[in-house]
Formats: structure tokens, C-alpha cells, sequence
């Protein structure tokens, strides 16, 4: 099994360069592999490279080690001449959103963990995962997270019909 797969599973839109180790504190230097990127705004698809950029964000631990990815990500020139947005960032669906310094997957997992346990202990569990994560970020995370809203009545409970029988 080659390191890419270890990592990112089927998905081959990274590929792995180096792990660096640092005490308890493993550092995968990672790649993106695109060869272009669609405009967030406009959609239309771009291969005009701008730039590169690097991120930072900690990934769920591996081996009893704390990870975080280095990731080399590119920037696109949005080719579209209508298009308001010049330059734009890549995207990783299902791996890391925008301005977010967590993966998806580790985001996922600190929300199961505050569920399941509240901030202080949710804390504690992280500290001997070798996770970083306060209790403040871990009720942070639950609170960030969007409630849909029903849009009609599925059930009538039994105070409904009793309102019912008193007119
Ligand atoms: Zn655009």
C-alpha cells in the first residue's frame, strides 16, 4: 500500500512527500496533484496556475503521535473575464474547508467526542488521544454546527388534540 492511500484513502488528489517526526508530533508534507480547479464563484474551470500557498492543518493522530499536514495547495486565475474574482484558492471537498485549520475527519471526530462527553472530559479523551483541543473549542464546534429546520408537521402529539377537544 503506497503512503498516499494510507492517508487520504481512494482519493487522489494529494500525494504524500515526506513525514517528518518531531518528538510526539508527526508532519506529513503533502501535495496537491490538480492539474486545475473551478472558480467557487463563476464555476468556470481554470488551468492558469497563479501561485502556490501553503497550509497547516492538524489531522487525527497516528501511531500514539499528534499530525498535522503541510500542505502545498495552489492558486488558479479565474479565466472567466466577467468574473469578479481574479484569483482564487483550490478546493478540497471532504478533506478541509477554507479558512478551517482542522481536517474534515478530525472535525468529525472532536464533534462525536464533545457529544458524547461535554467539554471537560471531551478535553481530557483528546489529551490522551494526542489531540489538541481545548473544551472551549470542543463546545465551540457543537454550536457551530447548522440545525436544519423542519419545513412541515410530521407528527401531532397528544397536547394537539386535547387543545382539539376543549373548543
Ligand atoms: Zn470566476
Amino acid at each position: 500500500m503506497i503512503s498516499r492511500e494510507l492517508v487520504f484513502g481512494s482519493s487522489d488528489q494529494f500525494e504524500v512527500l515526506a513525514v517528518l517526526q518531531t518528538g510526539d508530533h508527526m508532519v506529513l508534507s503533502v501535495q496537491s496533484r490538480s492539474e486545475g480547479c473551478a472558480c467557487p464563484l463563476c464555476n468556470m474551470f481554470s488551468t492558469k496556475l497563479h501561485s502556490y500557498y501553503f497550509r497547516k492543518p492538524k489531522d487525527l493522530p497516528a501511531f500514539d503521535n499528534k499530525v498535522s499536514l503541510r500542505l502545498r495547495a495552489k492558486k488558479w486565475y479565474c479565466l472567466n473575464t466577467q468574473c469578479i474574482r481574479k484569483i482564487f484558492t483550490e478546493r478540497f471537498h471532504h478533506f478541509f474547508r477554507p479558512y478551517q485549520r482542522t481536517t474534515d475527519r478530525l472535525r468529525e471526530k472532536l464533534l462525536n467526542i464533545a457529544v458524547l462527553m461535554g467539554g471537560r472530559p471531551g478535553e481530557k479523551l483528546c489529551r490522551t488521544l494526542h489531540i489538541s483541543a481545548s473544551s472551549s473549542s470542543l463546545i465551540r464546534i457543537v454550536h457551530q454546527q447548522v440545525v436544519s429546520n423542519p419545513s412541515s408537521v410530521d407528527a401531532i402529539g397528544i397536547d394537539d388534540s386535547r387543545i382539539q377537544e376543549r373548543r
